[in-house]
């Protein structure tokens, strides 16, 4: 019975202090957002103590008719939102789920095409060092050089050449929108099962302000701590049901044991959320946020630093921006834009002359903020701290930063994040 602060004053004060620095400045990684209060208050249950391996209705364990329900909600709400026959909710996180499809759908050894990493496809698309990599033969696609989108021309090259038993589409950094039907079109010419990965735009997805893959993928995965504002973890969806009876048991007892209750009861309540009006317009104002900040950044002044955005815009909830012709490197730029109390993350872009722990790149996501209540007039005083903490950098003129610091802690201010939330070390 005794208190966090009471038995662990060392954690108690590090989780207050991360609670200042969430409030403090603002978040601006592609894959980070603020969940919901109510999701927290579901993780942080009595749900964490219970066993449940297995599905609903058919647990290896006794006293699971709570978590049945639990699970049950998550599920259908999951399905109804993407408009899927079949759902599992029970991965642990995005790797995992993506895990449990090559568990799945593909044997070691078999070839599968993956998004090249350096052009912003994710470990688990076949990172050598990845489980992805290790064990089976990726034949990595990549964008075009000219315009920085992925050539779908290559990806049928490749596919007719190498004949893979599976074709991975989705992306950790990517600012356009991918075509899933021609995915389709081209995994069926060659007889392999499309598996998409929509961790990142789910969000945008769930809104309708993003084509589906539902409808074109064997299978499909994502994250719901992103655009979808859940809690860390994955999910699985198919309307294959032969494939669905194999991701069932690719997740349990394939990749994994005991489920975390505790998280499927946080998703069945982001799914909640998810479904309704102000997800729909927090997700349309992500979209707003993103286009407002590619429009600065592509503007004289920060050209003239040799900075611009890659693809010259976006779709989706970020922002790549390209440093490739510029004096400034990614980790400076992202050192640079801490220093005035933003947080984003370095980034390569493809073709990225620098090497991967400097990088050429910044990917700077918008999610976050919108789940904030930034309204587009908010983001463009955004957009303008970052243009202007950029070309401080490039010029080498640091003496600007406290005030757009200023500029910033204003902006944070005025949108209060978590402010009902209860201190744990007091
Ligand atoms: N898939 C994509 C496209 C991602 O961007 C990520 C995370 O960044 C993942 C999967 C993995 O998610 P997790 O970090 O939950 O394992």
């Amino acid at each position: 019975t005794q208190s966090l602060a009471a038995l662990d004053p060392e954690v108690a004060q590090r989780i207050d202090a991360e609670l200042a620095r969430q409030q403090r400045g603002l978040e601006m990684i592609a894959s980070e957002n603020h969940t919901a209060q109510a999701v927290m208050q579901a993780q942080g249950s009595v749900l964490t103590n219970k066993y449940a391996e297995g599905y609903p209705g058919r647990r290896y364990y006794g006293g699971c008719e709570e978590v049945d329900v639990i699970e049950t909600l998550a599920i259908e709400r999951i399905k109804e939102l993407f408009g899927a026959n079949f759902a599992n909710v029970q991965p642990h996180s995005g790797a995992q789920a993506n895990a449990s499809v090559y568990h799945a759908l593909v044997r070691p050894g078999d070839t599968v095409l993956g998004l090249n990493l350096a052009h912003g496809g994710h470990l688990t698309h076949g990172m050598k060092i990845n489980f992805s990599g290790r064990l089976f033969n990726i034949v990595p696609y990549g964008v075009n050089e000219e315009t920085n989108v992925v050539d779908m021309d290559e990806v049928e090259r490749l596919a007719i050449e190498h004949q893979p038993k599976m074709i991975v589409a989705g992306w950790s950094a990517y600012p356009r929108q991918l075509d899933f039907q021609r995915f389709r079109e081209i995994a069926d010419k060659v007889g392999a099962y499309l598996f998409v990965d929509m961790a990142h735009f789910a969000g945008l997805v769930a809104a309708g302000l993003h084509p589906s893959p539902v409808p074109y993928a064997h299978v499909v995965t994502s994250t719901t701590h992103k655009t979808l504002a859940g809690p860390r973890g994955g999910i699985i969806l198919s309307n294959d049901a032969e494939i669905a009876k194999k991701l069932n048991s690719a997740v349990f007892p394939g990749q994994q044991g005991g489920p975390l209750e505790h998280v499927i009861a946080g998703k069945a309540v982001a799914f909640k959320i998810a479904a309704s009006e102000e997800f729909k317009e927090r997700q349309q104002r992500t979209l707003a946020g993103a286009k407002i900040l590619a429009e600065r950044l592509t503007q004289d002044d920060v050209a003239a630093k040799g900075i611009s955005v890659l693809t010259g815009g976006t779709d989706v909830h970020l922002v790549l921006v390209d440093l490739r012709n510029s004096e400034l490197d990614g980790q400076q730029a992202e050192d640079l834009l801490a220093q005035v109390e933003i947080t984003v993350n370095r980034n390569a872009v493809p073709f990225d002359p620098r090497p991967p722990m400097t990088t050429s790149g910044l990917r700077i996501g918008t999610p976050a903020l919108a789940t904030r209540g930034f309204s587009e007039a908010a983001f463009a005083e955004v957009a303008e701290i970052i243009a202007q903490t950029l070309i401080a950098g490039a010029d080498g003129n640091t003496s600007v930063l406290p005030e757009l610091k200023d500029r910033v802690l204003k902006l944070a201010e005025a949108h209060p994040l978590y402010p009902d939330l209860a201190k744990v070390s007091e």
